[in-house]
């Protein structure tokens, strides 16, 4: 049974979805104008753990999970003034820069990924819809939700409508009857994006597009919402009020999820204030995903954190000699003390302590098929196999395979087939197995000590497992090769 902590009744509640069969997902995504930075990461890789568990539970083909990319927002329409580019350009760009590094942090695609501008029919006909119910007026061009019409404003967080008018600094406009009325359609001039609507020329508010899609995408009731916490107010409260009202028989989202903010110096770590980093960044200066994705889940996600050197250092030191333990072995069974932790409130934090037990324990498929559940150790990472010190190992011997492969597809490719097969020979004889692709020889720096080459089936070493016994001796006799092909 797994336990999901709700922001809307603010505890932990056993989870039952509406359909099994068909377990619904909606997470805010991100708006699409530059890198993703490490904070935007959290709900991303705390999401696809959910994702992953329901999954693992329900069924792969029983958990619908939609995630919207905002394409239409005055920040995008700002740089594309500033850099004097095309929006779409930019928006394109920057969704091909969040597949990119969103992948190297092992989480899966969602199944769906709404672009807002691709949705601007169905939000048009939920706010004349709105307007028609009288939960939203016409003022100057733009389109408001009346606060003061929907009775359960600010339940979600908490909030009476008093003391937020005290409390934010809204911002006073008098086409508001109320400052915290917020925008569902806005007018556009020539050079904004734009759409013919019942209002004029003009664009969607943030928050509608949410509403909008997850009606579209996973009805009028689903299973959880997701964000990070500086959504909740006034984002999901919003969320919330269009879509109570547009759909009062509905009951939108059962249970609303909410991770904590991934810090800097006990600052949330934000673009306006400038003290972040991209993951973009971080994987240039040579950080594997997998070490991102293992500190942000280190953590448990309604938990404020930090990313440190120290944190980084000891994921690094963790993934590897689990990768080298568990090398060449296939995941079995997840452990049932991982799917507890994960079922508990998605306790990440005490799902890898687990992990550390079962590596102790010496069972590498159930390691494995553990870490998945974690979107860990699924890919193998030849560097995790391969210590910094034996780097240089491989780059010299790269160096001095290279031309040899160069000679034999030459020579094959001017058909003289016993030189070229002569080359091979020797090349297997000293533990390096090209293998043919696209007519050529290539080589996937899979070493085999010699010795044990003989044996067809001891399983291929991998790198580093041969080098260490054999890499002086495997210099000098590929250097010798290199002479005599001369
Ligand atoms: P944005 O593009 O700013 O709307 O953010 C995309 C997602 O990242 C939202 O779910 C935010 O709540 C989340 N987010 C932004 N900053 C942080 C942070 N420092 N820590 C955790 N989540 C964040
Ligand atoms: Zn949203």
């Amino acid at each position: 049974m797994i336990k999901l902590y709700n922001t809307k009744t603010r505890s932990k509640e056993d989870f039952a979805p509406i359909d099994e069969q068909n377990v619904r997902m909606y997470v805010c995504g991100p708006t699409v104008y530059d890198r993703a930075h490490l904070g935007n990461a959290r709900p991303v890789v705390v999401f696809d753990t959910l994702f992953r568990l329901l999954r693992h539970i329900y069924g792969e083909t029983h958990v619908t999970y939609v995630r919207n990319f905002t394409d239409v927002d005055d920040k995008i329409n700002a740089k594309a003034a500033e850099n004097g580019r095309d929006i779409r350009d930019i928006t394109d760009e920057t969704i091909r820069w969040y597949h990119e590094d969103m992948d190297a942090l092992g989480t899966l695609r969602p199944s769906h990924e709404p672009r807002a501008t691709e949705y601007i029919g169905p939000m048009v006909a939920m706010i004349a819809d709105l307007v028609g119910k009288g939960n939203a007026y016409v003022s100057e061009g733009h389109v408001l939700f009346d606060v003061n019409s929907y009775g359960a404003y600010g339940a979600l967080s908490g909030r009476k409508l008093e003391d937020m008018r005290a409390g934010e600094r809204v911002e006073i406009a008098d086409y508001k009857r109320d400052p915290m009325d917020f925008v569902l359609w806005k007018p556009s001039t020539g050079d904004q994006p734009g759409w013919e609507s019942p209002w004029g020329y003009g664009r969607p508010g943030w928050h509608i597009e949410c509403s909008a899609m997850a009606l579209d995408l996973l009805g009028e009731s689903f299973d959880i919402h997701g964000g990070g916490l500086d959504l909740t107010f006034p984002h999901h409260e919003n969320e919330i009020a269009q879509s109570a009202c547009a759909v009062p028989h509905g009951e939108f989202a059962k249970v609303w999820m909410h991770n904590e903010m991934l810090q800097v110096e006990g600052k949330k770590m934000s673009k306006s204030l400038g003290n972040f980093f991209t993951v973009h960044d971080l994987l240039n200066e040579g950080v594997p995903g997998e070490v991102m994705r293992f500190v942000l889940l280190s953590t448990h996600y309604r938990s404020p954190m930090d990313w440190t050197e120290k944190k980084k250092g000891e994921a690094e030191v963790t993934l590897r000699k689990w990768a080298r333990f568990a090398r060449g072995i296939p995941a079995s069974q997840p452990d049932d003390d991982v799917i507890t932790a994960l079922s508990n409130d998605l306790n990440t934090h005490e799902a890898i302590t687990v992990l550390h037990r079962i590596f102790a324990e010496k069972d590498a498929g159930r390691l494995r098929a553990s870490a998945q559940l974690l979107g860990l150790m699924v890919d193998v990472n030849e560097e995790w196999l391969e210590p910094p010190e034996f780097q240089d190992i491989k780059r010299e011997i790269v160096a001095l395979v290279d031309p040899i492969l160069e000679q034999l597809n030459t020579a094959r490719s001017m058909k003289d087939y016993m030189s070229a097969d002569q080359i091979r020979d020797r090349l297997r004889e000293l533990g390096v197995f090209p293998n043919m692709v696209d007519q050529k020889f290539v080589w996937h720096y899979t070493l085999q000590d010699p010795a044990r080459a003989r044996d067809k089936d001891a399983p291929k070493e991998g790198f580093l497992g041969a080098a260490v016994n054999i890499a002086g001796w495997l210099r000098e006799e590929l250097k010798e090769l290199q002479e005599a092909l001369k």
